[in-house]
């Protein structure tokens, strides 16, 4: 999962950054509505966390231009609480509100939910086969046995299963994987997907040659 974070307050951006890594998300974080749109030309989302009060203006410019172009799930955060600025947000296409200070766990619980909707699944819990995915705690298990993957591992595996019965192109996926500032080795998705497919099954994971790779739809 791929997540924005337009944030001008540096140490709440550094904070909210640490937490969201630690959730395994891959996080671009930018202060201004000018990078943000500059962002989504190159970059897709599953989700946007968004200030109202950025360096160069208000969120809400960032919003409008946002919802022309993309349908996936925003979350607005601002420190001035009024019911007008959350009526505005919402009209616009927010998804979810959260007036500042709050508390980072209920902001992750919302990006859950947010996320779960997004792809039409009712719970955190993802059932594929022998395969339980459980992505609250991030755990997985298959054949009732507990397979303990890595960070990228586990994101990737989450994505593909997100997708099923699309083709994920490598391009796609190493967008899941990678922030921008984090370097990609070029055979690291291959080495990924093959501890996938021997920590859990062989069958799991289709090579879908010169394009990518996917999980049958069930
Ligand atoms: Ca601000």
């Amino acid at each position: 999962m791929r997540l924005l974070l337009l944030e001008d307050d540096q140490q709440l951006a550094k904070g909210l950054l640490q937490a969201m890594v630690r959730q395994s998300y891959a996080v671009d974080h930018f202060d201004s509505v000018k990078e943000g749109l500059a962002a989504i030309e190159y970059e897709h989302y599953d989700l946007v966390i968004l200030d109202l009060g950025l360096s160069d203006g208000s969120g809400l410019d960032f919003l409008k231009i946002y919802r022309n172009k993309q349908t996936e799930p925003v979350i607005i955060l601002t420190a001035r609480d009024t019911i007008e600025e959350k009526i505005q947000g919402l009209d616009l296409g927010a998804d979810d509100y959260l007036p500042k200070p709050f508390d980072v766990n209920e902001l992750q619980a919302r990006i859950r939910a947010l996320l779960r909707r997004s792809s039409g699944r009712a719970s955190n819990q993802i059932v594929y086969g022998d395969l339980e995915v459980d992505q609250k705690a991030r755990a997985v298990s298959y054949k009732g046995q507990s397979i303990s993957l890595s960070r990228r591992e586990y994101n990737l595996l989450e994505a593909l299963l997100s997708n099923q019965g699309k083709v994920m192109s490598r391009a796609n996926l190493e967008q899941t994987l990678y922030s921008w500032d984090e370097e990609i080795e070029s055979n690291a998705l291959e080495v990924h997907i093959h501890n996938l497919r021997k920590k859990i099954s062989s069958k799991l994971i289709k090579t879908v040659r010169g394009v990518g790779y996917m999980v049958a739809e069930e």
